[in-house]
């Protein structure tokens, strides 16, 4: 038996240990400098998804724990990552955090969200965790649409290894498979009749290889 209410985030990363969701170092230690106190107020030390705010949640500690598994092999210091739907900022936090941005200026995290609200609400909650990362160069959330990226702004945001995708697509979207580095991995969740599936995506040789994970929920991407 484990409860699923755990007293605090040390706690909640042990349960995730516990029950096999969290095997290698690199997340453990990435996840337990990352309270998720700071990021949600109600049950923050639950594994479940819980409700912000515009109809989205900040995802369930699980799928944060097991989608930055799959990009530790692309997340280190001085990685380019993209946290595509950043919400809360948890999990871009994470990648800033596994990246090293404030001692490594080669490193570069971005978080982009679609709902005003939600960038400001990540950003007071980064206030109140790490401030330090607010003041960086190569530290950013912004406030945009991914589909709405423009030809300039992709070129402005350069190559990215590591992109995580926290909404669900109804198709890998272009605009992602352009922004993905040689040897780059994505995680995302795509729309597959009535579920949806989480895909690990690599590129080889600018080729697109497409690993399909297991079953999920998350909220959908929003096409405007
Ligand atoms: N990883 C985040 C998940 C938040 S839910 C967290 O754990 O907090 C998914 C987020 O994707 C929502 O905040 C939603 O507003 C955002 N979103 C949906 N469609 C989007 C789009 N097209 N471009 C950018 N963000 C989008």
């Amino acid at each position: 038996m484990y409860n699923l209410a755990e007293k605090n985030h040390k706690s909640l990363i042990e349960n995730l240990k516990r029950r096999g969701i969290i095997e290698d170092d690199d997340v453990y230690n990435t996840m337990l400098q990352v309270d998720r106190g700071k990021y949600i107020k109600e049950n923050p030390y639950v594994d479940t998804p819980v409700y912000i705010s515009h109809g989205v949640t900040i995802s369930s500690p699980h799928m944060h724990a097991l989608s930055l598994k799959r990009l530790m092999s692309v997340l280190k210091p001085g990685s380019r990552a993209i946290d595509v739907g950043s919400g809360s900022g948890y999990l871009t936090v994470c990648m800033a955090i596994r990246t090293k941005v404030l001692e490594n200026k080669n490193s570069f995290v971005i978080g982009i969200e679609r709902v005003k609200d939600l960038v400001d609400f990540s950003i007071e909650n980064i206030k109140g965790d790490k401030p330090e990362l607010l003041k960086l160069d190569n530290f950013k959330i912004i406030h945009k649409n991914i589909y709405q990226v423009n030809e300039e702004e992709k070129k402005e945001l350069g190559l990215f290894d590591a992109i995580h995708v926290g909404a669900s697509a109804s198709e890998l979207p272009e605009i992602l498979v352009d922004l993905l580095a040689e040897d780059g991995k994505m995680i995302i969740p795509i729309e597959e009749g009535y579920t949806q599936v989480l895909y690990e995506i690599t590129k080889k040789n600018g080729k697109i290889i497409k690993e399909r994970l297991f079953d999920v929920c998350f909220v959908s991407l929003k096409k405007n």
